[in-house]
């Protein structure tokens, strides 16, 4: 099939009827959250080796390969959809992403698409407002030097981190771009720290050893008393700290480390603050939660993923600075056909990130907010976080459940309670539920423990779901116990 006006127009309609039908199917919560064939089976049902030599003749082709597709997906617009960390898209994440598949605008330099960098800009400085980090009135200034904080939308939360730490390292040895990391940097982090962080650290050259692990709570919260003795012994040591990481919110239980605490010990020692909000910086949207945030004014720098929280397809991160120049710092490098002198007419965010193509990211963030409004955006979020507090009072209720705490996001781990239930007992319950397909839950672990987990993201995702999920687990514990 070529492209042209007439095919656009005939894969639209058939995208349309399929999409259209998934969707609801989906959001009615009919059939299965997620069908698991066999990956060989599914590659044969899908014909793909057929269609790659043959290719798409007709629209009526795309919708049958499209329905086999569409089956075989996991439904996150399906209520029982209450796992990872993705989010369920809504309308404004469609229409950059059909966008984008016909325009294709990477902007990372202004000119390759001027409409999706100014749109970038100006959310990141929605973004940078929340935080509290913009110093113009207007969300649409461009200049860096009049918005005071600064910010680059990336390819995930994982690239911002790594971009963030970047820049802490170009601020405490600028000298590490041209002459290799010094031996002595380390970085204060919570021992629960996403793997992104451990990650970063060892290819910026640190090597991981230099992760300092801060100690947490039962509840895996930093504890922030802790942070003191860590900077007197690795100064013992004559080693410097590079960075200071808080979780905001930690990715398996979805609490909130003491933001303002670390904050003003990053303060009163000079240290580069850095908070991983991939997940919870959402907070920041809704006026009843922000109060998680609080604190974050403190800190130099800050991620947040907008395909967890804020409803963009895959993928839209940004890493934030409250001081622009740490951004304009972190990479000091030139490529001579990309970054020659020109004229200034626009922005180019190619300098202050580590791809060079990169996704007209900003649309999709732009949609996604425009799409019914930042206010029901902040409603959304308040209310998966509202709810996720109503499973785990429902819970508390029953005498066969029990959580190892009170949630502050849409993140909540349970366990369930049987006479011999242990660790393979939760993990065997959680393999069965999802094997039979009408849950899609995750597990994980909370101080050494086993537990069955949910994120809420499904805007239709209520208290009955998760009273039937309930239900769903009790009988599969006991037919497991069988
Ligand atoms: C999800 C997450 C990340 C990683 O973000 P990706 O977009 O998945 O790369 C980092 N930190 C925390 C706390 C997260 O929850």
């Amino acid at each position: 099939m070529k492209t042209n006006g007439e095919s656009l127009q005939q894969v639209t309609e058939v995208l349309g009827k399929a999409l259209k039908s998934f969707l609801e199917q989906s959001q009615e919560g009919k059939g299965k959250v997620l069908v698991q064939k066999e990956s060989n089976v599914l590659a044969a049902e899908l014909q793909l080796s057929h269609w790659l030599k043959q290719g798409l003749a007709s629209a009526g082709q795309v919708e049958d390969l499209l329905s086999i597709y569409t089956d075989n997906t996991q439904h996150l617009h399906h209520p029982h959809y209450m796992g990872h960390q993705c989010a369920v898209p809504n309308m404004g994440a469609f229409i950059a992403d059909t966008v984008n598949g016909i325009a294709n605008n990477p902007m990372a330099i202004y000119e390759m698409g001027p409409a999706a960098a100014v749109m970038e800009k100006v959310v990141i400085n929605w973004m940078l407002k929340k935080a509290g980090w913009l110093k113009s009135d207007s969300i649409e200034e461009t200049r860096n030097h009049k918005t005071g904080g600064g910010g680059v939308l990336t390819h995930g939360g994982s690239m911002a981190n790594l971009t963030a730490l970047s820049a802490a390292r170009a601020r405490i040895a600028p000298e590490a771009w041209t002459d290799g990391t010094p031996g002595n940097l380390v970085v204060l982090c919570p021992e629960v720290a996403h793997y992104s962080v451990s990650r970063a650290i060892s290819i910026l050259g640190l090597g991981s050893k230099a992760a300092i692990p801060i100690k947490v709570s039962d509840k895996e919260v930093m504890d922030p008393d802790y942070l003191a003795p860590a900077l007197r012994q690795v100064k013992e040591e004559g080693k410097r700290v590079m960075a200071v990481i808080a979780n905001a919110c930690a990715t398996a239980t979805g609490l909130y480390d003491p933001l303002e605490e670390t904050g003003l010990f990053c303060q009163e020692n000079e240290l580069w603050y850095h908070v991983d909000g991939a997940h919870g910086a959402a907070a920041l949207v809704s006026d009843q939660h922000r109060h998680l945030m609080k604190g974050v004014h403190l800190a130099d720098s800050m991620i947040w993923d907008a395909h967890k929280m804020l409803r963009t397809s895959a993928l839209c991160a940004a890493v934030l600075f409250k001081d622009h120049l740490n951004m304009l710092n972190t990479f000091r490098q030139k490529g001579s056909y990309l970054f020659f002198e020109k004229e200034d007419v626009g922005i180019d965010a190619i300098e202050n990130a580590i791809e060079c193509t990169k996704s007209s990211l900003g649309t999709k963030l732009f949609w996604s907010l425009a799409i019914e409004g930042e206010q029901a955006m902040a409603d959304y979020i308040g209310s998966r976080y509202d709810i996720t507090k109503s499973f785990y009072d429902l819970i508390r209720s029953t005498s066969d459940f029990e959580c190892p705490y009170e949630p502050e996001s849409n993140i909540l781990c349970f366990k369930y309670l049987a006479p011999d239930s242990n660790d393979s007992f939760q993990l065997a319950i959680r393999n069965e539920l999802v094997k039979r397909g009408d849950f899609y839950i995750t597990t994980t672990t909370v101080n050494g423990a086993r537990y069955l987990r949910v994120s809420v993201q499904n805007p239709d995702t209520s208290l009955k779901h998760f009273d039937k999920m309930l239900e769903s687990i009790r009988e599969v514990a006991m037919a497991l116990r069988e």
